[in-house]
């Protein structure tokens, strides 16, 4: 089977013929042929885009008739749930009962933004009392995507759902290590009704097509979701044209923990946050901070939960681990606990392939202790199972241990002192922080990181905001 382009309505090879393979991380066996996208089907993508931009219906649509067209789609991914998980279950190693919560957050962030973009406020304000002044809401015109691997389908959707919303006709690069769920979307937008020209969907290696996208003229806005180097690199692609970017980047995200905290909880915290979506997860509390007085005890009982974490085949409903997405990540990410070991940190628990899983991307859940702030496993995005504990005397020292990485993308805080929590929120550079709880959020709320983690906001209107241009009116009365 080729997984090809989808063009202006119609699913198409690659101009040049090109494919590339893409292999299952529980065997590392080579299972699907994909279109690789260049420059000349972007080109091709981008001018149906286009089109549809300058001639079509879609951005001239009321938003309240572009949201039925959403709701459908939601309804469209709803009908496909189980396919769905099963296909980004074998795809990316993620194991099938969370690859089933991805699937139905697809479905939810369709319905999502039908609701903001009939809600949306208008700007209107009265100068005197003879003019007003009011600020239009435009669609910004294509929308170039770009998206990772970790959570496929659910990343691409959190990124079409707004920008086709607001009335922009998009071209979508989906990561090429997972490619599968995104082929699912030419039928889903068909049977939902959207206008040829306005979804376009172009595989491809990040170099080629990716870079493609990044350069294109006809392609006013950029949101990319990957690693902050990526980000640096498409930022000096996008200058030659000038082009608004959303940046949603790498992390190493601390879990703080006092020693006023509930200590179980916080636990459950640190096990779910990285351990859970195979640690590749962009907001993943990969650096457990704990105060000294706590340190022995909470490190001790992190590492036998660890132990406890059943890694498995993806497809296992009760595997908590599945496999990691492929082998260059995977050599990545044990290349990584072997320098945690030469670095001098302590593995309290995992650090190897699980016995009974000779073959595929397996690591057991990896917990290194009495890490300090000088390694690089505390410095750099792993991006796997893979935790580092690190104690700390007093809030001043765990404040400037959070922020003593490039990454500022999310925190989370375990105390029962309320005085302190405000302070902390106030002090920690990150751009989201969870006190006393894990990664429940509003939609509507911006997402989004600091420092090397991220440029811009999405969520909610946030992500409307990243699709629209909004002129002023002055109007004398
Ligand atoms: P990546 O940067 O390697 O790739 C992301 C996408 O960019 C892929 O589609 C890839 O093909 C494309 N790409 C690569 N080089 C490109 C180039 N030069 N020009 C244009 N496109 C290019 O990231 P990844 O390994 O797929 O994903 C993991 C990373 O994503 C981690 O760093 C993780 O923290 C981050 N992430 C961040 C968030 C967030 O919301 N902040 C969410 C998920 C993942």
């Amino acid at each position: 089977m080729t997984l090809e382009h989808y063009i202006d309505g119609a699913r198409v090879p690659s101009i040049s013929g090109a494919t590339f393979t893409s292999v299952e991380p529980a065997t590392n066996e080579a299972y699907l042929t994909v279109s690789a996208g260049r420059a000349e089907d972007v080109d091709a993508a981008v001018t149906a885009a286009r089109k549809a931009f300058s001639d079509g219906p879609w951005p001239r649509l009321p938003g309240e008739e572009r949201a039925v067209t959403l709701r459908r789609i939601a309804d469209a991914i709803e009908a496909r749930d189980e396919r769905l998980a099963a296909l980004e279950c074998r795809d990316t190693g993620l194991p099938i009962t969370q690859a089933r919560g991805q699937a139905r957050r697809a479905a939810q962030n369709f319905r999502f933004f039908a609701d903001v973009v009939t809600t949306l406020s208008e700007d209107v304000y009265r100068v005197g009392s003879a003019q007003l002044n009011y600020v239009l809401r435009k669609p910004a015109g294509v929308a170039g995507l770009i998206t990772p691997w970790n959570t496929p389908f659910m990343l691409e959707t959190w990124k079409l759902a707004p920008a086709l919303a607001a009335g922009c006709p998009v071209v979508l690069k989906p990561a090429e290590w997972s490619p599968l769920s995104a082929g699912l979307l030419p039928d889903i937008m068909e049977e939902a009704g959207l206008p040829p020209g306005v979804f376009n969907l172009v595989h491809g290696i990040g170099e080629e097509a990716g870079a493609a996208l990044v350069a294109h003229p006809d392609v006013p806005v950029i949101s990319f979701t990957g690693e902050s180097a990526t980000g640096q690199a498409i930022m000096r692609n996008a200058a030659g044209t000038l082009k608004t970017l959303s940046m949603e980047l790498g992390g190493k995200s601390p879990l703080i923990v006092f020693d006023d905290a509930d200590l179980e909880r916080a636990l459950d915290a640190a096990v779910f946050g990285v351990f859970s979506l195979n640690g590749e997860r962009c907001t993943a509390s990969s650096r457990v901070l704990v105060h000294a007085s706590i340190y022995a005890e909470f490190t001790e009982r992190l590492a036998a939960r660890a132990a406890q974490v059943r890694v498995g085949a993806p497809s296992d409903p009760g595997t908590e681990l599945g496999a990691l997405i492929h082998p260059e990540h995977y050599a990545r990410v044990t290349d990584y606990v072997r320098l945690g070991v030469e670095e001098g940190a302590r593995l309290a628990a995992g650090g190897a392939r699980p016995p009974h899983l000779p073959h595929g991307n397996f690591l057991a859940a990896t917990v290194f202790a009495d890490v300090t702030p000088d390694m690089r496993i505390f410095q750099e995005e792993i991006f796997g199972p893979v935790v580092c504990v690190t104690p700390f005397g007093s809030e001043t020292e765990a404040i400037e241990l959070a922020n003593a990485t490039r990454y500022g993308l999310a925190a989370y805080l375990w105390t029962n002192d309320l005085r302190r929590a405000h302070r902390m929120a106030q002090a920690i550079e990150t751009g989201m922080l969870w006190v006393n709880s894990q990664n429940v959020r509003d939609l509507r709320t911006p997402f989004g990181g600091v420092k090397a983690s991220g440029l811009g906001r999405e969520g909610g209107r946030h992500s409307i905001d990243v699709y629209t241009v909004s002129p002023i009116v002055h109007l004398a009365t």
